[in-house]
């Protein structure tokens, strides 16, 4: 049974490239019938907030990211916490330090001068025969974690490889704080036992911390799970994402036009692939995925591609679906229109040329609110062919009975046979006066579409 699992820390923002530590462990799960488990590691009490939280589960609700256990808390969980850090202090495995700050900055120094790495050196670690300094009064200890000495820590990571780590690289781990409190490392690991996680998918910026987890697991009793570590995404400027380097949040995205099944695939391609399938569905995504395709280098994010990606997905999306997300999009722009059949109809026609729905609102809204034809394009397109051609058209377009495309185009059919003009000295200003732009898709399925006298009204103004 796959159970893998997505910890955000909520931070107060998240972007396409933390959202993508979700996608996978979701896909991950979805592709064994597993569980995904959402935990909120909000241990950071000061940059926690519950208006992160809800802005992640947003983001990962809009993508259909679901989850199926959670959200938990670490904060919730203290309790747990320190009851496993007290059987660890039992079993021998963590020891009291008195090391000040003070004292602790000045080994870091000595140690950098003599161009060492920086470590604790084991000052209060007990040791057979060992005679440990006087306790100094009134300071509360931090408590350290007694990594093994010698030997190495060893992993096959799924995307990195097999990875070895000596254990005398490895300090021993701070796991509880002065005022008691468990540390980041410990939480997890005891989080990830509880919750019986088998795979651990996350950002490589975590590879550190693996090692002296592992250890910890160890201590418990536990085997560690199975580690992929996902290599980082990185901007357009190849610098690492983030917020301050104008990544944007993810529901930006949402707004922007983008559909949560293009944006799901354009990430999951970042990082990830099938051969060279470029456009996937969400259920394709889930049967291929696996981690033996993860990629090794750091990806990086290109709006134009994920544009692309967005205009396909359009292609491909249900009209009636479009339709409601368009709807959507021309409330904002102040126009109330209902996501019914003539709607879809509308996004069949147009969505070809659009890549996002804001784009498609766009056009849609020559249908809902007034034109504005450019007065280059009545210039260039109005004059003594046209004119008396277009009168001739409203006459006849005013006299049809039925209104669609099929009459209108054999109106417009029987304008330029009797005045001998070609199809674009008439189509051409007949969009420029109706749609006010000169060019769109085909003009008869386009007008069929308006409401009949609204066509007739744009016409009168010649
Ligand atoms: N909370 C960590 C983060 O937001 C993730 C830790 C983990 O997945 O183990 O980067």
């Amino acid at each position: 049974q796959v159970r893998t699992r997505f910890a955000p820390s909520p931070t107060g923002f998240i972007h396409l490239g933390n959202i993508r530590s979700a996608l996978y462990p979701w896909a991950w799960a979805r592709s064994q019938q597993g569980t995904l488990v959402l935990r909120i590691e909000d241990t950071d009490v000061e940059r926690s907030s519950q208006e992160a939280v809800d802005v992640i589960i947003e983001s990962m609700k809009w993508l259909g990211l679901d989850h199926d256990e959670g959200p938990f808390y670490q904060m919730q969980r203290m309790d747990r916490y320190k009851a496993v850090l007290a059987q660890l202090v039992e079993q021998g495995w963590v020891y009291p330090c008195y090391m000040s700050t003070t004292e602790l900055d000045a080994l870091r120094e000595r140690q950098m001068a003599n161009k060492e790495k920086p470590r604790y050196d084991g000052t209060w670690r007990p040791e057979e025969g060992k005679v440990l300094p006087p306790v100094p009064e009134g300071v509360q200890p931090v408590l350290r974690f007694r990594t093994p000495q010698g030997g190495s820590v060893v992993w096959e990571d799924k995307v990195k490889g097999r990875i070895e780590i000596s254990n005398d690289e490895l300090d021993d781990l701070v796991i509880a704080r002065p005022d008691g409190t468990p540390t980041y490392n410990f939480c997890v690991v005891v989080d990830d036992i509880d919750m019986a996680i088998t795979h651990v998918i996350r950002g490589d910026d975590h590879v550190n911390n693996t090692p002296r987890q592992i250890h910890v697991f160890r201590a418990l009793g536990h085997e560690p799970p199975v580690y992929a570590h996902l290599p980082t995404v990185l901007n357009e400027q190849g610098e690492k994402m983030s917020k301050r380097r104008g990544a944007k949040p993810v529901t930006q995205y949402r707004d922007e036009g983008y559909l949560a099944e293009a944006v799901v695939n354009y990430l999951a391609r970042l990082g990830w692939s099938h051969g060279d399938d470029e456009i996937f569905s969400r259920a394709q995504l889930v049967e291929w995925f696996n981690l033996d395709h993860l990629g090794r280098s750091a990806s990086q994010f290109d709006e134009t591609k994920m544009r692309w990606v967005n205009a396909q997905h359009m292609k491909l999306c249900d009209n009636a679906v479009l339709a409601g997300l368009v709807a959507e999009q021309l409330g904002r722009r102040g126009i109330t229109a209902v996501a019914d059949e003539r709607l879809a109809a509308m996004c069949a026609l147009f969505k070809d040329r659009c890549s996002t729905t804001v784009e498609l609102a766009e056009w849609l809204s020559i249908y809902f609110a007034d034109v504005q034809p450019a007065e280059a394009d009545l210039a260039q397109h109005l004059n003594e062919v046209s004119r008396p051609a277009l009168v001739q058209l409203r006459e006849r377009l005013a006299a049809l009975e039925t209104w669609d495309a099929a009459s209108i185009s054999a109106a417009i059919k029987a304008v330029i046979g009797e005045l001998k003009i070609k199809m674009p000295q008439l189509a051409i200003p007949l969009r420029v006066l109706v749609c006010g732009r000169a060019q769109t898709p085909s003009v008869d399925a386009v007008l069929a579409l308006f409401e009949k006298n609204i066509v007739l009204k744009r016409l009168q103004s010649l």
